[in-house]
């Protein structure tokens, strides 16, 4: 019987022995590796953007090696006949789900609700994109970026925000000098970025955005509700970089008419603003305020993991709080963020694609596509989408001698596609295969890797009830 049990353990060591040798094995088989993909049409995104045709490109380790030279001897071989490869997508504002506690815990209780990272994050794979801006940084996120840096989990590349709030939120600041030792203290704490919020007083606003100025770290967010009524020179202040959604410049007016939209536009231009439209937040939340309907129908909350599922159909503000009135009110808002973009564009000024992935009816990964085809509706031509989610995101992110573009010597974050984007944008959602890092990931696999998560979240759904969430 003893021995029963020490084999029963060996066999469990062993299991878990076996399963830590097989990852190394798989990251060292990828380390070394060299792939070339062979006849394909790159559209490169830089600046000049001209398609290179027919062309061979050699990927090894996690960079591009060269295009249009020679292929090593040992390369693996990818037919990309027909077929477009464009750069990594960049969704410049995501909410992932981080380990945490809906009740209160004890000085040496850890989290009791986590989240498999790889579970949230091969749904931005299998969409192609390959980078996300956190927006509302937490300690868990730097995990996740570990486990991904790691090769634990294959997921993108992560920029992380932290959010400093006048209330409500982890960070608050209510003074001057309560904004800049917050701004300082996530500098310390390893954060690079900062996310201005609503509830911010207009002093300590300014107060966030200078000190950030001086610690080198670049500044997101939203337009505080105490510049409401105000000329708009005064939140159009040196150093706040980018606004996360076109409704914060919508809150700021009731004249949603073009000449607003171009007043909002120069100031950006003057004070190097630029802007994530955001224009699939507005679009879910008046399909929400509407009717539940378009949640039970949307194809890809299998995706979403099971307690938010049940959150957006059990407890949705949209459609608790809608009334005739605001739906008619937010649609005329959706209408104003269409001029916000096209005058934002004559005026020059960058916009970046940005989704809000994770806020409710906005489904990580798939939602990049359905914004770049929202842009493409409200004036932007192709090319302009596509720019708008590769090289300026990582311009923004200072990140662009890295990713960005598909040049030599950049991360090879790339995306194999069945038909050109530059003809039609949708055809961003045709992918035959996409590079994460130097790491090919085919179709099949991004088949298998989906269907995974689905499988565990509908196998965990009754576990997961938005309204028992305090005993979880
Ligand atoms: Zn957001």
């Amino acid at each position: 019987m003893k021995n029963f049990y020490l084999l029963a353990l060996f066999v469990i060591l062993s299991s878990c022995n076996e399963k830590k040798l097989t990852d190394k094995v798989q990251q060292s088989s990828h380390q070394g590796t060299i792939y070339a993909i062979k006849n394909v049409n790159i559209i490169p995104m830089t600046k000049k953007n001209k398609v290179i045709k027919n062309a061979t490109i050699v990927i090894e380790n996690n960079k591009i090696l060269s295009i249009n030279n020679s292929i090593p001897n040992n390369s693996i071989t990818i037919d990309g006949a027909d077929k477009w490869l464009i750069s990594g997508l960049i969704d410049m504002h995501v909410h992932n789900l981080s380990n945490g506690s809906f009740s209160k815990g004890y000085p040496t209780r850890g989290a009791t609700l986590s989240f498999d990272t790889q579970n949230q994050m091969t749904p931005y794979i299998a969409n192609g994109v390959t980078t996300v801006f956190e927006l509302s940084g937490r300690i868990g996120h730097f995990k996740q970026r570990d486990e991904i840096g790691s090769g634990d989990a294959i997921g993108p590349r992560i920029a992380i925000a932290a959010v400093i709030d006048g209330k409500g939120n982890e960070i608050v600041a209510t003074t001057p000098l309560e904004g800049r030792q917050s701004v300082r203290n996530a500098k310390g704490l390893g954060y690079r970025f900062i996310k201005v919020y609503t509830w911010l007083n207009q002093d300590t606003f300014k107060a966030i955005i200078d000190e950030a100025k001086k610690q080198d770290m670049k500044v997101v967010g939203h337009i505080p509700k105490a510049f409401e009524g105000e000329p708009s020179e005064n939140f159009f202040i040196p150093h706040f970089g980018l606004i996360a959604h076109a409704e914060e410049l919508s809150k700021q007016t009731n004249n949603f008419n073009y000449e607003k939209a171009k007043e909002f536009a120069q100031l950006a231009k003057e004070n190097n603003t630029w802007l994530i439209p955001n224009l699939t937040n507005m679009v879910w939340i008046i399909k929400q305020a509407k009717s539940l309907e378009s949640i039970k129908n949307l194809t890809t909350l299998k995706y979403v993991h099971p307690l938010m599922q049940n959150k957006w159909l059990t407890s949705n503000r949209y459609n608790k709080n809608a009334t005739q009135e605001l739906i008619d009110f937010f649609q005329k808002q959706a209408n104003f963020h269409k001029m916000i973009v096209k005058a934002f564009k004559e005026a020059g000024v960058p916009m970046l694609v940005g989704t809000d992935a994770g806020i409710s009816g906005i489904v990580r990964g798939f939602s990049i596509h359905d914004e770049l085809k929202l842009l493409v509706e409200a004036g932007f031509t192709n090319e302009e989408a596509l720019t708008s989610a590769t090289r300026l995101g990582a311009e923004w992110l200072e990140i662009n001698d890295k990713i960005g573009t598909v040049e030599a010597g950049k991360f090879a974050d790339l995306i194999l596609l069945d038909e050109n984007p530059l003809e039609d944008i949708s055809n961003t959602r045709k992918i035959s295969g996409v590079f994460v890092n130097g790491k090919w990931i085919d179709k099949n696999k991004i088949d298998t890797m989906l269907s995974n998560v689905e499988t565990w979240n509908d196998n965990n759904k009754k576990k997961f009830q938005w309204k028992n969430r305090n005993e979880l």
